[in-house]
C-alpha cells in the first residue's frame, strides 16, 4: 500500500521552513499533496491560486507531490483522497497547545487518520509566514528564509501595496 500523506497550512507565502518539512516528509511517505487549506471568510496576502502557483514553482515537478487546495473539513480531505496521515511541523512550545488540539479533534473525528510532527530544522525554528510578511511589509530582508522566487513575489507585492510599484 503506498503512504499517503497530506501536509495542511496556509502557506501565506510558502517558506524555507515549509520546505525543509516536505522533503524530510518525502523520506517516509510515497506522495505527499501539499494543502492550501483557506477560509474563505479571511484572505491573506497572496490568493489561494497564487499560494498554490509558488508552491507549484518551488517544489518542481516532483511527481510524489501534488498541489491543491481545500476549506472544508480537513479530514474529510484526507480520507476522500486516500492518505492516512496528516503532516505538521513543530516549531516552538507556543506551536505545541495548538497543534496538540487539532491532532486530538482530528483523531476524534476520523480515527483512521494520525497526525504525525516533524520538528523544525533548527535553522527555520523562528520562521513563520507571519514574521516574514512582517519584516518584508517594512522592508527587512528576508533572503536565505523563503526560496528566491517567494522573495521576489514578496518584494513585488508590498512594494504595489506601500504605493511604490
Ligand atoms: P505559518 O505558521 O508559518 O503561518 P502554516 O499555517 O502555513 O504556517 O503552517 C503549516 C504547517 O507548517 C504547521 O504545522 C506549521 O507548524 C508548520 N511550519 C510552518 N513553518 C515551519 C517551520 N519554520 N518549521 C517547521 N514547521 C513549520
Amino acid at each position: 500500500m503506498e503512504r499517503m500523506a497530506v501536509y495542511p497550512g496556509s502557506f501565506d507565502p510558502i517558506t524555507n521552513g515549509h520546505l525543509d518539512i516536505i522533503k524530510r516528509g518525502l523520506r517516509f511517505f510515497d506522495r505527499l499533496t501539499v494543502l492550501v487549506a483557506y477560509n474563505p471568510n479571511k484572505s491573506g496576502l497572496f490568493s489561494v491560486e497564487e499560494r498554490m502557483e509558488l508552491i507549484r514553482q518551488v517544489v518542481g515537478d516532483d511527481p510524489r507531490i501534488r498541489v491543491d487546495s481545500f476549506s472544508g473539513l480537513l479530514v474529510n480531505y484526507v480520507r476522500d483522497n486516500g492518505a492516512q496521515v496528516i503532516l505538521r511541523g513543530l516549531r516552538a512550545l507556543s506551536d505545541f497547545e495548538y497543534e496538540f488540539q487539532m491532532a486530538l479533534i482530528n483523531r476524534r473525528l476520523n480515527r483512521d487518520i494520525e497526525t504525525v510532527f516533524l520538528m523544525t530544522g533548527y535553522k527555520w525554528f523562528y520562521t513563520s509566514s507571519n514574521l516574514i510578511k512582517e519584516a518584508a511589509s517594512h522592508g527587512g530582508s528576508v533572503r536565505g528564509l523563503v526560496p528566491e522566487i517567494v522573495l521576489q513575489k514578496l518584494q513585488a507585492k508590498y512594494s504595489t501595496i506601500n504605493g511604490k510599484g
